[in-house]
């Protein structure tokens, strides 16, 4: 179990993070989300002992995990850091970067758990390439697969696919949270990307303005995002008579009170999303064609 227990920190005066509290399970998959400069990117690196806590503990099972006034080096030797600027070695290959610090003992060995992570983050045809030719994105997925080399328990990733292009983002997204699952690594994901969190992790925390503002599971902070934030972080949403309603529980119907007037349609792929005028407020619903700029709509809310 980790377990962290009221912690505080601030880089200088104001504080950045105060009195948070969580627990994760082993091979759980815990994503912290929050706006930029929540202090997401300071969780994981006080996780990793980067720096002293100002007020709390951190405890991985029996191991308390303490900053620079207690250790010399940085990171428990049970932990990796992917940080949103990962250092490689660019003068050295693929192949090499991943397998630095894996034992020469074992040659074969080696060579075929360097194959086995280049499988993960889809590299197999750039082993043998230099990381100084490779594109950021590709960059970024050799620091995955050496994070992973040393099978770490518990993995700490900042903004992992930030520099991965959508053609491929949702494979490797696939590959990677599989595999740590199969492994039972436990992962911590920091990220402002909905589709890392929605499918993969088992629980979620937001923070906020220094605090932890809510820690639950994808499905129930989805369900019921109890703030204007949560709900931006999922997508576009109205508030309607103080309930928060999704764009896509909003419909369009051919009779009722709510009347709203067209102002746009934005082709979405499998729908339009519309942006309506209600009684003076702007809203947002789906719909499955394009409608008219000054036409008005009956809607109904479809929870
Ligand atoms: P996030 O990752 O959620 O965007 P960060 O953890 O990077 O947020 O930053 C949280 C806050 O701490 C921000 O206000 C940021 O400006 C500040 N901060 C981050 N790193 C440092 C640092 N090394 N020194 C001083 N302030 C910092
Ligand atoms: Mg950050």
């Amino acid at each position: 179990m980790l377990t962290v227990n009221n912690l505080s920190f601030s880089y200088k005066k104001t504080p950045v993070l105060k009195n948070i509290s969580f627990n994760l399970k082993p091979g759980e998959n815990l994503a912290v989300i929050g706006q930029s400069g929540s202090g997401k990117s300071t969780l994981l690196k006080l996780l990793y002992g980067t720096y002293d806590l100002d007020e709390g503990q951190m405890f991985w099972k029996n191991h308390e995990i303490l900053g620079p006034k207690f250790n010399l080096i940085t990171g428990p030797d049970f932990m990796k850091y992917v940080a949103q600027e990962f250092d490689l070695m660019p003068f050295t290959s693929v192949g090499e970067n991943i397998g630095e610090f894996l034992s020469n003992f074992y040659p074969e060995e080696k060579q075929n758990r360097i194959d086995e992570l280049l499988k993960v983050v889809e590299l197999t045809t750039y082993k043998n390439k230099k990381v100084k030719t490779l594109s950021g994105g590709q960059k970024q997925r050799v620091a995955l697969a050496r994070a992973l080399a040393k099978a770490p328990e518990i993995l700490l990733l900042d903004e992992p696919f930030s520099h991965i292009d959508n053609f491929k983002k949702q494979s490797l997204r696939r590959s990677l949270f599989n595999y740590l699952k199969d492994k039972n690594i436990t992962c911590i994901v920091a990220t402002h990307d909905k589709e890392d969190v929605i499918s993969y992790a088992d629980t979620v925390i937001v923070l906020h303005d220094t605090k932890v503002i809510a820690n639950q599971s994808p499905q129930e902070l989805y369900n019921s995002p109890n703030n204007a934030l949560i709900a931006s972080f999922f997508g576009e949403f109205n508030i309607i008579e103080n309930h928060i309603v999704y764009a896509h529980q909003l419909k369009a119907v051919e009779k009722s009170n709510l009347k709203a007037i067209i102002k746009y349609a934005y082709f979405k792929g499998n729908h339009y999303l519309i942006e309506a005028e209600l009684n003076g407020q702007n809203i947002f619903f789906e719909h499955p064609i394009s409608l008219e700029k000054n036409s008005t709509v009956s809607l109904t809310i479809n929870r």
